[in-house]
């Protein structure tokens, strides 16, 4: 199949896009690695009648490191990885940053390591090389991966429009299926990701039929310890619901108390049976999603604990 007929616009800076958008608002969509975007444009499912390009906008592709106590290492170039200082370390993302330069890169891997594994589960090298962070958020696909790690990671997004930035905590981002808090005349900027808090050990599970398909279920999890107690636990589950499902019953039940293997398996069963909302569908079933989301959830915490024991979370 072939898009229907559309007007083409490339803007060169983030300005230009942002009045582009003010004057067509929703005839216009943005193109990012139009790895969602073109195939549902192919298959006619999208028709805008004014396709932005962003791909000429070079200022919105950076890993920049940020300094939790004093904001420094940001130097403006394409993939700027300065280790931030001594502090700990967030990282700031430009919206059009591929999936490959941040699995490439080094500052990820060292401040965000659990946004680094679960990179490569996007679907193949070659839809990585041109799929972008800010398309995948911005398209909330509830089986892709980004969405679940950014609220995991309790990310800010930062969203542009002709009126001025705004910044939204990922959590509240995603709405439902495919539903996002960007409006018609919204760019999707920024993706600030906080470093984890000391002690924290992070873990990414995930099934799918073959490697590079969409998950049938996966999770994210990160647990913080004081010694054997769970201070913090947090569990984000992708493809069990309309976007990113976090299981705020599973974390409840952790909290304050020690994680040990009953603890873990409660909360994995918690999980399973009351935090996640799965269909059926020609994948799996809803009991196949539920047995596999416990499972995960089990393995995920039993690695991130792991982890935090051991010093090598964060
Ligand atoms: C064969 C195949 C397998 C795949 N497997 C997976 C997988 O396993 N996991 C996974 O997560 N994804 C998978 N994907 C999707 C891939 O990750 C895409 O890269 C992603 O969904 C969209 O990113 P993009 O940059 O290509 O965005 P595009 O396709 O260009 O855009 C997607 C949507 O987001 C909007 N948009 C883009 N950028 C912005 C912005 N800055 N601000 C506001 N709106 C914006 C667009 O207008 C569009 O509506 C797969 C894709 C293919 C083709």
């Amino acid at each position: 199949m072939k898009p229907a007929p559309f007007e083409y616009k490339a803007p060169a800076t983030t300005d230009e896009a942002v009045d582009l958008l003010a004057e067509h608002g929703w005839d216009a969509k943005l193109l990012a690695g139009g790895q969602s975007l073109v195939p549902a444009m192919n298959f006619r499912l999208a028709q805008p009648a004014v396709l932005l390009d962003l791909n000429r906008i070079d200022e919105l592709a950076y890993i920049r490191t940020v300094d939790s106590a004093e904001e420094t290492g940001s130097t403006g170039s394409n993939v700027a990885e300065g280790d931030g200082g001594g502090g700990a370390v967030g990282l700031r993302i430009g919206a059009m940053t591929r999936q490959a330069a941040l699995e490439r890169s080094a500052a990820i891997a060292a401040h965000s390591p659990l946004l680094a594994a679960a990179l490569p589960y996007i679907g193949h090298p070659q839809i990585r090389n041109r799929g972008t962070i800010g398309g995948s958020i911005a398209h909330a696909d509830p089986a892709a991966e980004l969405p679940a790690i950014v609220v995991a990671l309790d990310a800010e997004l930062t969203i542009r429009n002709s009126e001025g930035e705004r910044r939204v905590a990922a959590a509240e981002f995603f709405q439902g299926l495919f539903s996002t808090a960007l409006g018609p005349n919204d760019l999707l900027i920024e993706v600030d990701i906080p470093a984890l808090p000391a002690g924290t050990g992070w873990s990414f599970q995930e099934v799918a039929r073959r490697h590079g398909d969409y998950a049938l279920v996966g999770v994210a999890a990160t647990v913080r310890l004081a010694g054997d107690v769970c201070e913090a636990a947090r569990m984000v589950f992708l493809s069990v619901g309309g976007g990113p499902v976090i299981a705020s019953n599973a974390e409840a039940s952790l909290v304050g108390q020690p994680l040990d293997e009953r603890r873990i398996g409660e909360a994995a069963r918690l999980a399973a049976s009351e935090d996640i909302d799965p269909v059926n569908d020609i994948h799996a079933s809803v009991a196949y999603r539920r047995h596999l989301a416990e499972v995960l959830a089990r393995r995920a915490l039993h690695e991130a604990g792991a982890r935090a024991r051991s010093g090598a979370g964060a």
